[in-house]
């Protein structure tokens, strides 16, 4: 079992494109342009992948399945459009040196919003899911209600985007406590915050800002917001606790896009009443804990149900509660780890803080407005 603070991220921002492999040609008859869209997404894809070293276009025929004819007509318009850039020659095994493609960062912008229940963050990031900008203001989601937040939102969102052209912002990703319907953008009945319920949230922001907007359960856009395993969990304690999970490489939603409401699963029958009326939820036994390491310990119960439950090999921490205990949270879940699985030695799981820390929802966020550009 690894030691706290370690992760198997290989990067520290870059926001997970890995859950949307590249699309191959394989359906005939397919919508032409339908097509070309997807594959400009799968070369794009390839490109960010590769990284600051860069690609060739026959690697990226070969990569892609595409013919070298295809390739070279989806290059010239994203060259054309500024989103790839031609930057040196790589090594040939023959012939002339071939030409490498890098992607252009600047090229687009993504914004990435929280909103937590007295905090909202946004931020800007770019292309390779590197924050640019963030801000950070107080906010009472419950007692301000919708109309006075997302005025806020819009006003700090116009702060970021200042001296940004419009058409180079891809749009907006919102994450928001849950229970929400992600597809249809509106809110459910968030715990504690009734004024929000039934609330067009996608649409109010994309009406405010002029943008696309997306919608996401924090959780759930916290465990988009870094590469990591294809088995993982985000867990998120701020002043609710929410999992996000990508199983088999995949972000998992639910029948409701509603997955990940863990801090209501009941450990104790018989334990205090939980906010949301039931007794010994997670959440109730987290708040009566006397001190952060029995707090923390809760939470490690709860922790070891989901790894033997989805069998997970990496649990990513974040939330304000967590970081403000950085020494106790993932060791005192690693012990607690260590005491329920069976076999310790072969189920390894690693357990560390999210390295984009207070950014780690709001940056998931805007990786989901990223995804749509790299299909
Ligand atoms: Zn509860």
């Amino acid at each position: 079992m690894s030691t706290p603070g370690s992760s198997t991220s290989p990067g520290d921002s870059a926001v997970t494109p890995a859950s949307t492999p590249p699309v191959r040609p394989t359906v005939p008859g397919a919508n032409l342009s339908a097509l070309r869209d997807h594959n400009a997404a799968a070369v794009l894809t390839l490109v960010r992948v590769a990284g600051e070293g860069g690609i060739s276009r026959v690697e990226l025929a070969r990569q892609s399945g595409l013919t070298a004819q295809a390739i070279s007509k989806i290059v010239q318009r994203l060259v054309e459009d500024g989103l790839l850039a031609e930057t040196g020659r790589g090594a040939s095994t023959g012939g002339k040196p071939r030409t490498l493609l890098t992607l252009v960062p600047e090229a687009r912008w993504a914004v990435g919003a929280q909103l937590g229940r007295d905090a909202l963050t946004v931020l800007r990031a770019d292309l390779t899911g590197r924050v640019v900008a963030d801000r950070r203001v107080p906010i009472d989601l419950a007692g301000w209600g919708p109309a006075r937040v997302l005025d806020l939102l819009a006003e700090e969102v116009g702060r970021l985007l200042a001296d940004v052209p419009r058409e180079r912002v891809l749009g907006v990703g919102v994450a928001s406590p849950g229970p929400l319907d992600q597809l249809a953008g509106v809110l459910h009945q968030v715990t504690g915050a009734p004024s929000w319920d039934g609330l067009p949230l996608r649409d109010e922001v994309a009406g405010r800002l002029g943008l696309p907007a997306l919608i996401e359960k924090d959780s759930t856009a916290g465990v988009l917001s870094g590469l990591g395993s294809p088995n993982r969990a985000f867990v998120h304690l701020d002043r609710g606790l929410g999992a996000g999970l990508v199983l088999g490489g995949a972000v998992q939603r639910g029948a409701r896009t509603n997955a990940g409401e863990f801090g209501h699963q009941t450990l104790d029958p018989n334990g205090p009443r939980c906010r949301c009326g039931n007794t010994g939820c997670v959440e109730a036994l987290w708040a009566a804990a006397p001190t952060p390491q029995a707090a923390a310990a809760v939470l490690g119960e709860a922790v070891a149900n989901l790894v033997r439950l989805l069998d997970l090999d990496e649990v990513v921490l974040g939330g304000r509660e967590v970081l403000a205990a950085p020494d106790v949270y993932p060791a005192e879940i690693l012990r607690v780890l260590a005491a329920r699985l069976p076999d310790p030695a072969w189920q390894p799981v690693t357990v560390s803080l999210a390295p984009s820390g207070p950014n780690a929802v709001a940056l998931g966020a805007a990786g989901l407005v990223l995804s749509r550009l790299f299909g």
